[in-house]
């Protein structure tokens, strides 16, 4: 069995959506039609209702029975259930409600601080004390796949990229110059709580229903100009990548880690026990050429905790709403999650492995978000699959994936 196949042991068993709209389940080189598989308490309806929605409204009971009876019967599925994995193509696996992108890794929060402000401190002055976020766009998180176009917005004056930069000029509209990427994770919330009411901490995986690989897509001179005091608007807006296959929360239980000690000690109601975070390696590449490797085992803010902060104030939380880390980058050269941080903000140009060089995103450029748990084809080695996304020029229509 390859390496690829085998991260798709009975041990991960992620779910995706077909064409077709049937719920399919990924085992090594095949996917399971869960419409005709047998041996399942939860119905066709479920099946067949073209996102994984209606399963999540089941709870996680449901989600716990139905993976314990699909690794029991995987060998014994009809044919008319299984097809090759290459074969089939997916589309966005659920329907997504609200989003939010938090900002937890430490790593990724003081590098963007020394990049943007290099005279001051480089953490917002919250940040130890809880998980900054923002609300984004759930309108345009897309499927793997989609064509990605190249924003147009105004762009400030002082912006280095820009083609004049003597100050006192005034803004300037046209496509985005600094196209970058973000690697992330996201966490789709399967079971909801009403307004009014908050999540726990301690009872916040619970709600979680799986994990997906995120991209979100950043124009770095248009948000610079924009993003003081609300936060990013149209600079990430226009479009946010996620993978196809939903990895179950249950089948990253051996890969918990314990998080980086947080100084000072949070909040009440962020106090999270250990092992609070999970080890999920993940590599970024363009145009299949490798620039960068990191893990998300060092997040300083939880997803536990990101949920909780996000409901403390009753807002509710919904099955379907997707919440993302922020960028994952490492404390070392080479394991930053962002072309704004691999490059010193644009500073430095990067070297492809192919002999090309890239500061930002160059239309026609693919970039692949990887996610793995543990060595590549050893024991337990789980994949997440990838998310990927092409950059087509300011004003092109998509096609679909
Ligand atoms: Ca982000």
């Amino acid at each position: 069995m390859s390496p690829d196949d085998a991260g798709f042991g009975a041990d991960n068993l992620p779910y995706g959506v077909d064409e077709a709209g049937h719920v399919v389940v990924a085992w090594r080189h095949e996917v399971i039609d869960l419409v005709h598989a047998t041996g399942l308490d939860v119905g066709p309806e479920v099946w067949a209702s073209g996102s994984l929605n209606a399963f999540f409204a089941l709870g996680p009971d449901a989600w716990a029975a139905t993976r314990a009876q699909l690794q029991a019967g995987l060998a014994d599925q009809p044919d008319r259930a299984r097809r090759p994995r290459h074969q089939v193509r997916l589309v966005l696996p659920w329907e997504v409600g609200d989003y939010a992108d938090f900002y937890a890794s430490l790593e990724h929060a003081s590098n963007m601080g020394r990049i943007l402000r290099p005279d001051g401190e480089p953490l917002p002055p919250a940040w130890r004390h809880l998980p900054i976020g923002y609300h984004g766009r759930a309108g345009t998180v897309v499927a793997s796949g989609s064509e990605i176009p190249r924003p147009a917005g105004l762009i400030g004056p002082g912006d280095p990229a820009a083609a004049h930069d003597q100050p006192g000029q005034q803004p300037e509209f046209g496509p985005t110059r600094r196209l970058d990427v973000e690697v992330e994770l996201g966490f789709v919330i399967g079971s909801g709580v009403a307004r009014g009411q908050s999540i726990p901490v301690t009872d916040a995986e619970r709600h979680v229903f799986g994990v997906v690989l995120v991209n979100d897509w950043s124009a770095r001179d248009i948000q610079a100009f924009e993003y003081q005091p609300l936060g990013p608007f149209l600079g990430k807006s226009f479009a946010t990548s996620v993978s196809p296959w939903v990895v179950p929360l249950a089948a990253l239980e051996p890969w918990r880690v314990d998080g980086p000690v947080q100084q000072p000690e949070p909040s009440a109601y962020l106090k999270a026990g250990e092992p609070r975070g999970y080890d999920v390696g993940l590599q970024l590449s363009i145009n299949d050429q490798v620039v960068s490797t990191t893990s998300s085992a060092g997040l300083y803010w939880s997803m536990a905790q990101q949920l909780a902060h996000l409901t403390v104030n009753g807002s509710g939380v919904r099955a379907g709403d997707l919440l993302a880390s922020g960028t994952i980058s490492g404390p070392t050269a080479g394991t930053e999650g962002s072309l704004m941080e691999l490059t010193g903000g644009g500073r430095r140009a990067l070297r492809l492995g192919d002999g090309t060089t890239r500061t930002w995103l160059a239309d026609g450029d693919k970039a692949t978000i990887r996610g793995w748990c543990g060595p590549r084809g050893g024991p337990g080695w789980l994949s997440l699959g990838d998310v990927n996304g092409t950059v087509v020029p300011c004003g092109q229509e998509v096609t679909p994936p």
